[in-house]
């Protein structure tokens, strides 16, 4: 697997699950050691070729429950960018068809569970693709289309989820579902048809869609009580973005918002480099005064207390020495001083 595409969270699902339910047992049977269970930092939603599939991304471990609040997502640049912004900058697309049956999927489910607006054309438009993409994938002529798309979405994970139901009817549409998957994972002719960048779509008669599903997903997201860790230097790095000053974070501030070097030594990075850059971005991209960033600097510092994965007891050593509030607020400071 060598990048996101290749390596979706649906794949590692289980032993993630596996994983967060073991520690919270041994939380749970240990109370004297003062352990926290695990809390996960999924980096999602930065380099998909569909806005609408790194919305997907960014959304599915919420849906699945690997994510809940105090927990972290990295990057989900998907949920900065603007949709009309995204379609104007990418009128044509080619993308995977496996992609666009789970996009589709998704997007159902979103308008079957919660009603999300969309107009009769939107819907029809994306019946007609999802029957076309599933009949040159599968070779099978499904009676409704969106709902066979919906539910290999909902069959991804392994584990039942929300939207699961007892009952035969519900068995043996999931079973049927996770066959396709199989066959995408076990035929390879079938396989490399779903993998192949294969399908265009005009983004433009998306608009509508993309701009209700964006709603949806940035109002979830923000209820879920998540912070978004922002990596500036690999941001610009893995999100083609032209400038530093360009990354659609310096721009909105409606999620608890941390920042993080993300991988500092293959981006040859540091947190405090982070900062700096975080700092000239916003004064020198988004016209913000330099008294207006370093607040917002400082505010991104106290939210990574909040959000920090270490117990409570550090957490609140942490906080009696004020370290963080601290460092966060030097580094602001050398940023400013480094600035024009
Ligand atoms: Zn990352």
């Amino acid at each position: 697997m060598d990048w996101e595409r290749n390596g979706p969270v649906w794949l590692f699902e289980a032993p993630f699950r596996r994983l967060i339910e073991a520690s919270r047992e041994i939380a749970a049977g240990h109370p004297r050691l003062n352990l926290r269970p695990l809390h996960t930092a999924f980096h999602l939603g930065e380099d998909f070729i569909h806005l609408l599939s790194g919305l997907r991304e960014i959304y599915e471990p919420f849906a699945w429950r690997l994510s809940r609040g105090g927990d972290r997502i990295g990057h989900a640049l998907a949920l900065g960018v603007s949709p009309s912004a995204w379609s104007e900058r990418n009128p044509w697309i080619r993308m995977r068809p496996w992609d666009r049956i789970l996009d589709i999927g998704f997007v159902y489910w979103f308008f079957d569970k919660f009603g999300l607006r969309l107009d009769a054309g939107e819907v029809e438009r994306m019946r007609l693709d999802a029957r076309r993409v599933i009949e040159n994938l599968f070779g099978t002529q499904e009676p409704d289309p969106l709902e066979t798309a919906r539910n290999i979405w909902c069959a991804l994970p392994q584990a039942r989820w929300e939207d699961a139901k007892n009952g035969s009817e519900h068995e043996a549409r999931v079973n049927r579902a996770r066959s396709f998957v199989a066959r995408i994972l076990d035929e390879r002719a079938v396989g490399r048809r779903a993998l192949s960048s294969s399908l265009s779509i005009q983004t433009k008669l998306e608009l509508p869609m993309l701009e209700a599903v964006h709603d949806f997903v940035h109002d979830r997201i923000a209820k879920a009580r998540v912070a978004i860790e922002v990596n500036p230097s690999s941001n610009l790095l893995v999100g083609g973005f032209r400038s530093i000053f360009e990354q659609p974070v310096f721009h909105t501030d409606k999620l608890p918002i941390i920042l993080n070097a993300d991988d500092p030594l293959t981006f040859g990075t540091t947190l405090a480099d982070d900062y700096a850059y975080a700092w000239a971005g916003m004064v020198l991209g988004s016209g913000q005064s330099p008294d207006q960033a370093t607040r917002r600097l400082e505010e991104a510092a106290r939210c990574s207390l909040r959000y920090t994965f270490t117990s409570s007891l550090e957490r609140r050593t942490l906080q009696a020495h004020g370290d963080l509030r601290e460092d966060a607020a030097t580094e602001a400071g050398a940023a400013r001083r480094r600035g024009p």
